[in-house]
């Protein structure tokens, strides 16, 4: 029997999220998630998927990456998938950064690990975390193709004039500091999807993909290849998000350091913990937010009237970089869910060829819909995201033997 299963494993700092599929039709066979790891009150959440499963939860400490693994490669086991089994290909790592180097997905060497832990300072939050991961997955499997898909990597193909801070560029280039971006694997699967949605080619569509999550960013795809994006350097810079504040004046900092005495520390906290929608209105939750305004909350309406500003200017200065748009495309947990968001976007945008349908906006669906008015000249669309199908179809098509059947499921 040839091997056709990919386990995607996405190792933050206190948590392993991961899925099994089955390339052959991209099902998933299990998922799972372990949460505060390293604390007394670890939990491990299994979901087995093929012969519709009940899901598993054990409760009590994990101590660290490697103990967390262990856990979860036991309970594949227990449902016949071990991590030992001949059916298992490779395995796919999200690893958020790959600085200038890594353009595509890459199998993992110890080169590569060095390179990887080289992009620290760069990643201090993410990189180590996604390289604890790796090892102790080579470690468990040795033999095994390990595969990194790195969040930067659609976005390397951004021109020096969108990749450029206007700094010093000794000084830039010393520290590597420049826009790399983030979200890339979703954005890269939502733009091509959004290709598919409308029955053309991915190099014949220019795309606006918004990616609304907690974290989000917006980037400006220009026939399959990305030419800008909204975060930069780190995930800070952009849009509004739940915590981050997104774009600022960066003379906001010295200010708050000499005026407010705050250290580097507290402002990196401040604007990435307790900024964007949370620092405005005390909430993040899109949901929240759109009950308190309903309600007539004044902070909660500010909250989200400045989250759609910012929206709305990167609508446009996409709109300007690409020249052509062809379809804008929401995703992520409030660009899917939330359809005030989305009227919001691009309300009065009829100019510009943008409009959303007000019932086609208001339809709950699962799968890639249009929600602008038939005979649009701009696509709207709603296409959900699925970084573990991309990084598992960029895997396999890497050491699987082949193309995977890519977004096969239904
Ligand atoms: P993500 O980071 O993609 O998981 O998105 C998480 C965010 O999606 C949450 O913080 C909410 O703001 C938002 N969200 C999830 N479900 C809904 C919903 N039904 N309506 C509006 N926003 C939602």
């Amino acid at each position: 029997m040839s091997a056709t299963r990919v386990l995607v494993l996405n190792s933050g700092s206190s948590s392993v999220k991961y899925q099994l599929l089955d390339m052959r039709d991209t099902s998933r066979l299990a998922v799972g998630l372990v949460e505060r790891i390293g604390e007394r009150t670890s939990r491990l959440r299994h979901t087995p998927l093929m012969r519709g499963g009940d899901s598993r939860e054990t409760n009590g400490p994990i101590a660290d990456h490697e103990a967390a693994l262990k856990a979860v490669a036991d309970e594949l086991a227990r449902d016949g998938l071990g991590l030992d089994s001949a059916e298992l290909t490779a395995i796919g790592h999200r690893v958020v950064h790959g600085g200038r180097r890594f353009t595509e997905p890459t199998v993992v060497d110890d080169a590569v690990l060095t390179e990887i832990e080289r992009l620290i300072p760069v990643a201090p939050l993410h990189n180590p975390a996604n390289l604890t991961g790796l090892r102790t997955a080579m470690a468990l499997r040795p033999d095994l193709p390990q595969v990194a898909v790195f969040d930067t990597a659609f976005h390397t193909t951004m021109p020096e004039s969108a990749a450029r801070y206007a700094i010093d560029v000794e000084t830039a280039d010393a520290h590597r500091v420049r826009r790399y971006g983030f979200h890339g694997t979703s954005h890269a699967y939502v733009s091509r999807e959004t290709a598919r949605l409308l029955g053309r080619a991915p190099e014949d569509v220019n795309v606006i993909v918004l990616h609304l999550g907690n974290g989000a960013s917006a980037s400006a795809v220009r026939g399959g290849v990305c030419v800008d994006t909204s975060m930069g350097l780190t995930p800070l810079e952009g849009l509004v998000m739940g915590t981050r504040s997104g774009d600022l004046d960066p003379a906001v900092i010295f200010h708050l350091m000499r005026v407010g005495n705050m250290s580097a520390d507290e402002i990196d906290v401040l604007l990435n913990k307790r900024s964007g929608l949370v620092g405005l209105c005390g909430d993040n939750d899109m949901r929240e937010i759109r009950r308190r305004v309903d309600a007539g909350d004044e902070r909660a309406r500010l909250a989200f009237d400045i989250y759609i500003h910012r929206l709305r200017k990167y609508i446009g200065a996409y709109y300007a970089v690409l020249g052509r748009v062809d379809a804008v495309a929401f995703t992520a947990g409030v660009g899917e869910n939330s359809a005030p968001v989305r009227e919001a976007a691009v309300a009065d945008l009829t100019e510009l060829g943008l409009a959303v349908d007000g019932e086609l906006n208001a339809v709950r669906a699962d799968g890639p819909r249009l929600i602008s008015p038939p005979g649009a000249r701009v696509a709207v669309a709603v296409v959900p995201t699925d970084e573990e199908l991309e990084i598992a179809t960029q895997t396999y098509a890497l050491v699987g033997g082949g193309d995977a059947a890519p977004h096969a499921r239904p």
